[in-house]
Formats: C-alpha cells, structure tokens, sequence
C-alpha cells in the first residue's frame, strides 16, 4: 500500500494567523501583510506543491505559494501556450507524454 502525504502536513503556516494570508487588497496596509506572508511561505517546505494547488483550483484571493491573486493569474495558461504545449507534447515518443491527469485531488482535509 502507497502512502501519500498531504503537503499541508507540512506548511509552514499551520500555526500562523490565517487571516495574513488573505489581506485586503493590495494597497495601503495591505503591503506590509503581503511581505509578511511571503516571508513564511518563503521558509515554506511545501511551497511548490501549495503553489501548484492553488493554480489547479483556481485560487482568486489570497497568498498560497508566496504569490498574490494577481501573480498567480499570470502563470496561468492561455490559450496560446496551451496550444503549443499541445503542439509540443504531440512532438514527443509516447511514453515521454504526459498522462492526461497528473495530479490526483486532495481528498483528505486537514484538521
Ligand atoms: S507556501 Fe505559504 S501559503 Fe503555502 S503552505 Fe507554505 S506557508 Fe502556507
């Protein structure tokens, strides 16, 4: 039997006051919040794999991975890079593709 950890076992926020990771805005106070967030996802050990959810699940509001709303909303796909990912996976032997789905959703919550 495979065991899987769930990565936010391991975030570096668990014991930090959710609400600096959801500032208000961008501006003003907010600033400050946002550096302060980054700084412990900064340390953070699951840093990638927090990142890479909130990409998976769309995150609109925010800090996961050290990036706000708006970083985050750049490194999404378009519709030209996902053609030409496309373009490019088809380019590749087979076994070199990458299956359909490579993730698996997190079914377990962490208490
Ligand atoms: S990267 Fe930041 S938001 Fe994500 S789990 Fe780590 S500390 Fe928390």
């Amino acid at each position: 039997m495979i065991t899987v950890r769930n990565w936010r076992l391991d975030a570096a926020c668990r014991t930090s006051d959710p609400d600096l990771f959801f500032p208000i805005g961008a501006t003003g106070p907010a600033i400050a919040q946002i550096a302060e967030a980054r700084q412990v996802c900064q340390e953070c050990p699951v840093r990638t794999a927090c990142l890479n959810w909130a990409l998976r699940h769309d995150q609109g509001y925010g800090i996961w991975g050290g990036t706000t709303e708006e970083e985050r909303r750049a490194l999404r796909p378009t519709p030209a890079s996902r053609q030409a990912e496309r373009a490019r996976m088809s380019e590749l032997p087979c076994q070199q593709q990458r299956p359909r789905y490579l993730h698996r959703q997190w079914q377990a919550d962490v208490s």
